[in-house]
C-alpha cells in the first residue's frame, strides 16, 4: 500500500500529452485526438474551454468497501483485496482509506478522452465502421511488464493532467458528436468502476452502446453487477500460464478465466485479445491450450485478437513480434476451432478480415481500422445466412 502524503513524482505522461495535447476541452467535453475530431465537436460560442489539470481529482465515497478492524477498511473490488489503514492508498493507485471510509480518486476526472474507429477498442464484432469515444483515468490493479499506457496506468492520479468530466458531460459530449458508443478502455476501466457504471447507465438511457476494454481482473459480484450496464467486452486474456501472469502481469490467471466465464453467461458479447511476446507466451503449446479452453467454455464464436507486441517500458529489451509467429499462432487457434482469429498491428494483413464459419466466404474486408466493405446482413452471412456472433445495429 501506498501512503497519501507521499510527494508527487514527476509526470512522465507523454502519452496523455500526445493524446490529450496542450489542448483544451470544452465544457461538454471535447474529444481532442485529431483535427477531425475537433472540427465535428466544436463547442457553442458561448461555452468556455476547460484545461486539463495536473493532479486534478475529484475524491468521492467508494463502493465495495467493508470495515475490518482498527479503522482498517477491505476492498472487495478485485482480487487484490486491499486492506487499507487511515492515509493509505490502495495497489491501483486510486483508492484510499480517509478515516476509516473508503474514498476513490478517479471519478469523474479522465486522463485520456479519445474518439476513434470502434474497431481500434478493439471491437471487429461491434457496429463495424462507428466511431465510439473512450474514457479512461490514472491507476490499474495490474502492473504489466509491457503496459502499453504505463504513464497514464501505473502512476497515481496526481501525476496526470485530467479534466473535470461527470458521466453527463461524457455522454453528452459522445450525443453532440453523434457517436454509436462508449468505450472504457486504454486504461483498466475495474479501478474507476464507480464512474464506468454512472456512465453507462447515463449512456443506456441516451441509446448509446457501453463497450469496455478491460484485464477483467474483478471480483464476481462487482463483475455481474457491471455487466447489467455494459453491452460487450473486450477481455486482455494475457497468457494462459499462471507463472505469466504472477511474473509480467502482477496477478493470478483464474481470476480472469472465471470473469470470461461470467460474462459469457451474462449474455454479453465478448471479444478476447492476447498480445503475443516474444519468448514469452508465444509457445504454440500453450496458444493451443488457451484457444481449446476458449472454445470449450466460451464458444467457438468468441473472436480472438492475436495482436502484435511492440517493445516498450519494461519490455523495451525484447523483438517486436514477427509476422511468422503471429501466422502460426492464428493457424493454430483455428486449428483448435475458433472461428474468429484476427491479427491486430499488422496492417493489410489477411487476419484483419472477417470470414464466414458457415461459407468461408469473406464478409468484412478491413484495412487498418477501415471497413472496406461488409457482406453482414441483419446479423447473418449475405452468402449463406449464417448467424453472425456480435452486436450489428
Ligand atoms: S480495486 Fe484497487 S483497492 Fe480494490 S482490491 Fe483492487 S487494487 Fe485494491
Amino acid at each position: 500500500m501506498k501512503n497519501t502524503q507521499s510527494k508527487l513524482k514527476i509526470s512522465r505522461n507523454k502519452f496523455i500529452k500526445s493524446a490529450m495535447g496542450a489542448c483544451s476541452l470544452c465544457a461538454a467535453g471535447i474529444a481532442v485526438a485529431s483535427s477531425k475530431v475537433m472540427a465535428q465537436t466544436a463547442p457553442p460560442e458561448a461555452e468556455q474551454p476547460q484545461t486539463a489539470r495536473m493532479g486534478f481529482t475529484s475524491p468521492r465515497e467508494a463502493a465495495w468497501f467493508s470495515s475490518v478492524e482498527d479503522s482498517k477498511i477491505e476492498c472487495a473490488l478485485c482480487p487484490n483485496g486491499c486492506r487499507l489503514k487511515p492515509g493509505e492508498r490502495s495497489l491501483c493507485r486510486v483508492r484510499e482509506n480517509r478515516d476509516g471510509k473508503g474514498y476513490t480518486l478517479a471519478h469523474s476526472n479522465p486522463a485520456l478522452i479519445q474518439e476513434d474507429p470502434v474497431e481500434r477498442k478493439p471491437f471487429f464484432h461491434v457496429l463495424p465502421g462507428t466511431r465510439a469515444l473512450s474514457i479512461s483515468t490514472a491507476g490499474c490493479n495490474l502492473s504489466c511488464k509491457f503496459c502499453e499506457v504505463w504513464d497514464m496506468a501505473l502512476v497515481d492520479p496526481e501525476e496526470v493532467h485530467a479534466y473535470d468530466m461527470p458521466p453527463e458531460a461524457v455522454v453528452k459530449h459522445a450525443m453532440d458528436a453523434g457517436l454509436k458508443s462508449l468505450s472504457y478502455a486504454f486504461g483498466e476501466p475495474v479501478i474507476f468502476y464507480e464512474y464506468m457504471k454512472k456512465t453507462a447507465e447515463k449512456a443506456r438511457e441516451q441509446g448509446l452502446l457501453n463497450l469496455m476494454h478491460t484485464a477483467a481482473y474483478i471480483n464476481s459480484e462487482p463483475l455481474q453487477e457491471i455487466c447489467n450496464s455494459v453491452d460487450a467486452v473486450n477481455v486482455d486474456l494475457k497468457s494462459f500460464d499462471q507463472e505469466f501472469y504472477r511474473e509480467v502481469v502482477g496477478g493470478e490467471l483464474q481470476p480472469v478465466l472465471d470473469s470470461l466465464k461470467t460474462i459469457r453467461e451474462k449474455g454479453l458479447h465478448l471479444e478476447i485479445t492476447t498480445i503475443v511476446i516474444p519468448t514469452l507466451n508465444d509457445d504454440m503449446e500453450m496458444i493451443n491450450e488457451m484457444c481449446r479452453w476458449i472454445k470449450n467454455e466460451l464458444g467457438p464464436d468468441v473472436p480472438l485478437h492475436l495482436a502484435r507486441f511492440y517493445p516498450l517500458y519494461q519490455l523495451s529489451g525484447l523483438p517486436r513480434t514477427p509476422v511468422s509467429t503471429l501466422d502460426q499462432a492464428r493457424e493454430t487457434a483455428m486449428q483448435a476451432g475458433l472461428n474468429h482469429v484476427y491479427v491486430s498491428r499488422v496492417t493489410g494483413h489477411e487476419g484483419e478480415n472477417t470470414f464466414c464459419p458457415g461459407c468461408g466466404e469473406k464478409i468484412i474486408n478491413r484495412v487498418g481500422f477501415v471497413i472496406d466493405s461488409m457482406d453482414i446482413q441483419e446479423g447473418k452471412c449475405s452468402h449463406c445466412s449464417r448467424e453472425i456472433s456480435g452486436i450489428w445495429a
